[in-house]
């Protein structure tokens, strides 16, 4: 069977990483985003340089009818997505008395939402085949908890709990999900953290280093991987120690 993988959020950071990863892994390859599309094109333009069949595609993934039309244009292109890595996600910062509806919304929105129409765009033919790989990104904050990103933090300790859930309701349809907790990883996302934050959550780090979109497209590859055949609603986290 063709081996069709969709990532949200891949026009850069760790979608982008993850989409390399997968198109080295022999996955034909939809790389989704939204706002940055030059980044986009420049990524796809460099993959097919490379002898790797791959599409883009613009969806705001926390708009269930574009999530769908997405579905449809990589099926006509690819055939069904047997890989789903659902990466797209956003942060925030806020004291809670702070967070107006507009934050809410749009965290909520894409990070767990954004989730959740991808997955039910993808599973019907996954069910019918009896055979899909949902991956999940949360994060290590969704399993902490974190101070003034309580927003992000529900939002990733969603994805903790879909992913759990999903695995059990849809494991006997031969479909595994899992999700995957990154730790601090040197992204866009951290343009939040001035160099000193960043020194420090380096020094915090077990492994004395901030991680790479690479570690975590390390542990995509896992489990989407034969030897991870026997691994479903399980939660990855790839922070280098940081929450051990
Ligand atoms: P990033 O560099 O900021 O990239 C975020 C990606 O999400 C971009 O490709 C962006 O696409 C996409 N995106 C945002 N809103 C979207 C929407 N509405 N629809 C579709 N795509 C959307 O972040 P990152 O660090 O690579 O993070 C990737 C994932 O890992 C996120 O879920 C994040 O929460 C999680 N994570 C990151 C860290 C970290 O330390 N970096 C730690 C734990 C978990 P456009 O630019 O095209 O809009």
């Amino acid at each position: 069977m063709t081996k069709t993988a969709l990532v949200t959020g891949a026009s850069r950071g760790i979608g982008r990483a993850i989409a390399e990863a997968l198109c080295e892994e022999g996955y034909l390859v939809c790389l989704n985003y939204d706002q940055s599309e030059e980044k986009a094109i420049d990524l796809c333009s460099d993959l097919r340089s490379k002898g790797y069949s791959v599409m883009i595609y613009r969806a705001d993934v926390s708009d269930s009818s574009q999530v769908r039309e997405m579905f449809e244009r990589v099926q006509e292109r690819f055939g069904p997505v047997t890989l789903l890595v659902n990466n797209a996600g956003v942060s925030c910062q806020s004291q809670i008395q702070d967070v107006t509806d507009e934050m809410i919304d749009r965290v909520l929105g894409i990070n767990l939402k954004g989730q959740i129409n991808a997955i039910r765009c993808a599973v019907p033919h996954m069910i019918a085949q009896k055979c899909g790989n949902i991956i999940n990104i949360s994060s290590m904050w969704g399993m902490r908890g974190a101070s003034c990103e309580s927003l992000y933090a529900a939002s990733k300790a969603g994805v903790i709990g879909l992913t759990r859930s999903l695995a059990q309701e849809l494991g006997p349809s031969g479909i595994r999900v899992n999700c995957i907790c990154p730790g601090v990883i040197d992204t866009d996302m951290m343009a939040v953290y001035d160099e000193a934050t960043r020194r420090s959550l380096a020094e915090e780090t077990p492994l004395s280093r901030l991680g790479r979109p690479e570690d975590v497209a390390g542990a995509v590859r896992f489990l989407c991987s034969e030897s991870a055949a026997f691994v479903t609603g399980q939660v990855l986290t790839v922070d280098g120690g940081f929450t051990v």
